[in-house]
């Protein structure tokens, strides 16, 4: 951790504080935002959370979510600009890269205010005064309760505090299933069932709070817009606007999606492309060997973790797929020429 003088010094009188994460916040997003802002409260600081857009109604149980502005709402964003325009702490939560956060990233630039980064995402962008930032840290979620202990605030860390943080390190771990479950990832979640987060309600509200039309879109998906290209240990989804209509999707109905692709058999790369109002959405998954974040980076303007990352096009769909075809073809060798570990 950089050392924490200056920002200590920082947090040691009341402040306007924003807390910002990036677009399309999932759980470990909102959840260290929510977490943090929950902390920040009790230590007596006037404290926003803004996010860059809406985000999934499996969320929305986390406390203080009735007080998140969204940026991208007409009726929040007046009061959103006002707060990031007067803020004197701006903490920027699990991303790295300024175009994360839309519009809300020229503000972050323009501002004054004392800049802290934390975040787990690979290459960081220089703009904050403050980074706690680890690679190795599963979630952000993680790096926010450490960061509360080296305060020297572990007592204060209390059943909300502890649900919003437990829920980001749950998800991004998998279900504690992904490579990066760590021996710390189970020691902080030790802690933060001691202090009152309840891990099988957590697990329910997020994973059983599907609506039947969620159910029959993933149903749908996987029987007519799966491809398998078994040669390539690939396998993707495509789902265009019109799919996404009829099913009537929320946000966060595709979360997960991809995952059902990277299950199968013999596939070490899934991908899904989704056809959004601002272009395509990629999301890649992959098996540990492939490092998906470096082709999406190199060819999908994205970028994030080793086995997990996203990106976008401009292209058609129907482009964006043949593009991504023939990218893992060229890029074969790059890709999956690691030997899998045997793990007997
Ligand atoms: P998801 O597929 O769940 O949307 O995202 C998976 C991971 O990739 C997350 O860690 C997310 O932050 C990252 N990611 C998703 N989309 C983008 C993108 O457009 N740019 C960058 N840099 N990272 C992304
Ligand atoms: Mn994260």
């Amino acid at each position: 951790m950089e050392a924490l003088g200056t920002f200590k010094k920082e947090l040691s009188s009341a402040r306007k504080i924003v807390i910002t994460t990036h677009v399309k916040p999932d759980a470990d997003a909102l959840g260290s935002s929510l977490g943090l802002y929950n902390y920040l409260i009790r230590k007596g600081h006037e404290v926003t959370v803004i996010t860059p857009s809406d985000y999934p109604y499996f969320l929305t149980w986390m406390k203080g979510n009735d007080e998140v502005l969204d940026f991208s709402s007409y009726t929040d964003r007046e009061k959103a600009q006002a707060k990031l325009t007067t803020a004197e702490i701006i903490f920027c939560l699990d991303f790295s890269a300024l175009d994360r956060v839309n519009a809300i990233g020229d503000l972050i630039r323009k501002s004054n205010a004392y800049i802290v980064n934390i975040d787990h995402h690979q290459d960081p962008e220089d703009f904050a005064d403050f980074r706690l930032w680890s690679t190795s840290a599963a979630a952000t979620c993680e790096l926010v309760y450490e960061l509360i202990v080296a305060l020297g605030d572990q007592a204060l860390i209390d059943k909300a505090i502890a649900s919003c943080l437990y829920a980001g390190i749950m998800t991004d771990t998998g279900g504690f299933r992904h490579p990066n479950t760590t021996k710390n990832v189970h020691l902080v979640v030790a802690e933060l069932i001691e202090a009152g987060a309840d891990s099988a309600k957590i697990a329910n509200l997020i994973y059983d709070s599907n609506s039947i039309n969620r159910l029959k879109f993933i149903g749908f998906a996987i029987t007519r817009r799966l491809v398998i290209l078994k040669d390539l240990h690939t396998a993707y989804f495509v789902i265009s606007k019109k799919d996404l209509k009829k099913y009537q999707s929320q946000t966060g109905d595709t979360e997960g999606l991809v995952n059902y692709a990277l299950s199968l058999e013999g596939i070490k790369l899934a991908a899904l492309f989704s056809e959004r109002e601002d272009g395509i959405k990629i999301s890649f998954r992959s098996s540990v060997e492939v490092p998906v974040n470096k082709f999406a980076a190199d060819h999908f303007q994205g970028g994030g973790h080793v086995n997990a990352a996203g990106g976008k096009s401009s292209l058609s769909l129907k482009k964006t797929v043949e593009r991504f075809e023939s990218l893992v073809q060229e890029h074969q060798e790059a890709l999956f020429h690691a030997q899998v570990e045997s793990i007997h």
